[in-house]
């Protein structure tokens, strides 16, 4: 048999608009400045688009169904009326008012951003409440979470994807619609009713599964991509039983359909024979993260099943080494057999920049060996034509490539022979204080002579309108630096003073000088590049542009050192120092693949350490280095983390511990969730931690007080998510409760997070108060 290419698929592209044009037109319809039938030209636009663009690319195997105005999760819950009584929801098709409020509450309050990074549930303050959200695997992508009650019932409520379908074909498009698995599904949701387990719905959810499938066959449709992530996570008995349930039915009740069944974001591992055994036509598995699993599946896969291969890595934005690829998908594809195979990103395009070519200020050779979906689709188009013996007609590609790759060995704006040095040179003794915490706390303690309960915040105070605009006008060149300093300047000055006023006990800068607090350090890195246009959806409407760190790293100077000595200059209380953490900033970047993500996270906090040092040289007697994405770190697989979590602790420690006994050392998480890391916090060896408890009663602390954590904590009083101010009494309670598990000599008082989305109305009193809240408790004891 001969053909010109293996099927190529791209199992998803990002939905956002090359230009955002998605995130224009929601926010415009949101605001009430354009019409509903608006917003949905839009969307038709952008997918036609997105098809034409796949189709002249070279794609075969066009998705339909990946598109949507919020999240693809929301899209199901919406698709199967999960729809939770709040909105108000009578049945028959779920109206966008009803999706929307779902997704951003009935007002119209938008989903709280406080970190920069959306890693809170947040409902509006008044109306009806966003549904929860959080991350979606290991991505820095949001979905909606889905939520069940007692006696939940499913009803097809949304014909999107058949609606999709019909559109795709209307445009001369037969697609191969996706939806998310029905097993993946219910294990992402939530139950109300804590006896409830959201896998035995499976049974009253499939039908609502078939009809959708049906309605497609109805319509000509021969395949669909069916999304079971879920199949890469530890593997447990009753999500076996519930994916060989599942497609045993669907095989059952839509004979005449294909199944993708796709397995991303790792190795299918103990779940490759459930994976195996399923009546599907085909299975999708990750070569990207897990290339090891490629022989095992191929010799083992069912003679009927067709393979997928995910081989272009759709997670990070680096151009493929084809020839390299090449030489280990070719025995694979002798094996199985030119129809049994098809080529694909590793996952959905969804997480990764549309168009490369946009970037008309990259380095010439950065760019070189970069690759957004555009550029994606184009090398898995040469890849299929490749395979499918046609090395020939792609020749020109295969050496563009090679080029590419040797030029990324071998250049020297990548390989630092200096930082490699360094590197060599990490021994023991940078990896740990001079003495231990209690040794240190006895000196730090005569040295800053803190009231008991001392009070601070996490660095940043409001970003306003003002702070905001002044820094566009800054980077368009209408301010001048020296205005633009003036300006942060007296932002500063106003926000110590008013410290002082208030009588907080430790001050901060308030980081108005900073956009982002992983951009603004990769910004002054060497190593790392930044795009402009090149977005990925967080959540919703929120897109965020990750850095992107594709060389050796080091700090040409001091990034934050002037900023802190002025501040301190204005006055005579310790001015806490403000830094981001190395395993924050890689996690919120994208990170170069040639070398272990451990090694880049340690040449970061090499080049972070080289601040630290710098900062108490110039005086700085507190130095904070916040780690906020630590935890969101953590491998989906369990047997992962103490690998991860060994080189997260070993790069803090590194950052770290540069200093004297007498300096003291905080760093900030802002998550509740500690018992899987205790451990990783015990070994990091702050002198303070602060985290987020308020809005769980402290009982986090709890991890704390098991692990008899012997450092200072500061847990916090004020839930800075919502623009509610705390009364005194509040947080005087919340801290009785930290009393009851912690000594009051551990204890510190502050906010659980930065400031800088809340207003100054919101702030102040609520700062007011919780200066209030403390010397109320050491008036008491
Ligand atoms: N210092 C940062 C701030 O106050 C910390 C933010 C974070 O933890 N995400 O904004
Ligand atoms: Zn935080």
């Amino acid at each position: 048999m001969s053909i010109s290419s293996l099927p190529v698929a791209t199992l998803g592209t990002p939905r956002i608009g090359p230009r955002r044009e998605l995130k224009l037109a929601l926010e415009s319809f949101w605001s009430g400045k354009s019409s509903e039938r608006a917003l949905r030209e839009t969307a038709v636009g952008l997918r036609a688009a997105n098809w034409a663009r796949q189709k002249s690319l070279g794609v075969s195997v066009i998705p339909s169904n990946d598109f949507s105005f919020y999240d693809q999760v929301l899209d199901t819950s919406v698709m199967v009326g999960a729809i939770p009584e709040v909105y108000g929801w009578k049945g028959g098709d779920v109206s966008l008012a009803t999706y929307f409020a779902m997704a951003r509450g009935a007002q119209g309050s938008e989903h709280d951003e406080s970190c920069g990074h959306a890693h809170h549930a947040h409902g509006s303050s008044h109306g009806v409440p966003a549904q929860e959200m959080t991350k979606w695997f290991d991505t820095n992508y949001h979905y909606m979470v889905p939520e069940f009650s007692a006696g939940q019932i499913f009803k097809l409520s949304s014909s999107k994807a058949v609606d999709e379908y019909r559109e795709a074909k209307a445009l001369g498009y037969k697609t191969r619609p996706v939806l998310l698995g029905p097993v993946t599904f219910l294990r992402l949701g939530k139950s109300k009713d804590a006896a409830l387990n959201p896998l035995s719905l499976l049974p009253v959810l499939l039908p609502v599964y078939v009809k959708v499938l049906q309605q497609l066959v109805a319509e000509g449709c021969e395949w669909v991509q069916i999304d079971e992530p879920c199949l890469v996570l530890d593997a447990d008995r009753e999500t076996q039983g519930a994916l060989q349930m599942t497609y045993a039915l669907l095989a059952e009740m839509v004979p005449g359909l294909k199944i993708m069944l796709a397995s991303y974001f790792g190795s299918l591992g103990d779940n490759a024979d459930t994976a195996l055994s399923l009546p599907v036509a085909g299975l999708h598995i990750d070569l990207v993260r897990a290339p090891e699993q490629l022989d095992k599946i191929v010799s083992a896969a069912p003679k009927g099943m067709t393979l997928s291969l995910g081989a272009i890595d759709g997670r990070n934005i680096w151009r493929s080494n084809l020839s390299a690829l090449l030489k280990r998908l070719e025995p694979a594809v002798a094996k199985l057999g030119l129809d049994r195979v098809q080529i694909a990103p590793s996952c959905s395009l969804l997480h990764v920049p549309i168009d490369l070519e946009q970037e008309t200020s990259l380095d010439p050779d950065v760019k070189s060996w970069l690759a957004f979906s555009v550029q994606k689709i184009a090398e898995l188009a040469t890849l299929g034509t490749a395979l499918a013996g046609g090395r020939d007609k792609v020749a020109d590609a295969l050496a563009a490539s090679d080029a590419a790759a040797r030029s990324r060995e071998t250049s020297p704006k990548i390989h630092n022979a200096d930082v490699a040095k360094r590197m060599m040179a990490i021994d023991d003794a940078m990896r740990r204080r001079q003495n231990v915490f209690t040794k240190r706390s006895g000196l730090q303690r005569a040295r800053f002579g803190l009231p008991a309960f001392p009070t601070t915040t996490i660095g940043s105070f409001p970003q306003t309108t003002e702070v905001r605009n002044a820094r566009a006008a800054h980077g368009k060149g209408a301010m001048s630096d020296a205005q633009y300093e003036q300006f942060l300047k007296e932002e500063t000055a106003r926000a110590v003073r008013w410290q002082e006023e208030i009588g907080l006990d430790v001050l901060v800068h308030g980081e108005f000088e900073r956009n982002d607090m992983v951009q603004y350090f990769g910004e002054q890195l060497s190593g790392f590049t930044f795009t402009k246009h090149g977005w990925v959806q967080s959540y919703g409407s929120r897109y965020v542009r990750p850095p992107i760190l594709f060389g050796d790293v080091s700090r040409p100077k001091p990034m934050t050192v002037e900023w802190w000595r002025y501040a301190q200059s204005l006055t005579q209380k310790p001015m806490k120092a403000m830094l981001t953490g190395p395993v924050t900033i890689l996690n919120w970047s994208f990170v170069r693949d040639d070398i272990p993500r451990s090694e880049a996270c340690r040449q970061i906090a090499l080049a972070i350490r080289d601040e630290v040092t710098d900062l108490e040289k110039a005086g700085a007697k507190m130095i904070q280095i916040d780690e906020a994405a630590l935890r969101e770190g953590l491998p989906l697989r369990k047997s992962e983390w103490k690998t991860y979590l060994d080189w997260a602790v070993e790069s803090f420690r590194i950052c770290s511990t540069g200093v004297t006994d007498e300096t003291q050392i905080h760093t900030h998480m802002c998550y509740s969730e500690f018992n899987d890391i205790i451990d990783a916090i015990g070994a990091m060896d702050a002198d303070v931690i602060s985290i987020e408890t308020s809005r769980s009663k402290m009982e986090l602390l709890d991890a704390f007080k098991t692990y008899k954590y012997p450092n200072e904590i500061g847990p916090g009083v004020y839930d800075i998510h919502s623009p509610r101010v705390p009364e005194v009494s509040e947080m005087a309670e919340l801290l009785s409760l930290a009393r009851k598990r912690l000594t009051d000599s551990q204890l510190w008082i502050n906010p659980d997070c930065g400031l800088k989305t809340r207003k100054w109305e919101e702030v102040r009193p609520a700062l007011v108060n919780m200066v209030a809240a403390a010397r109320e408790m050491r008036h008491a004891s």
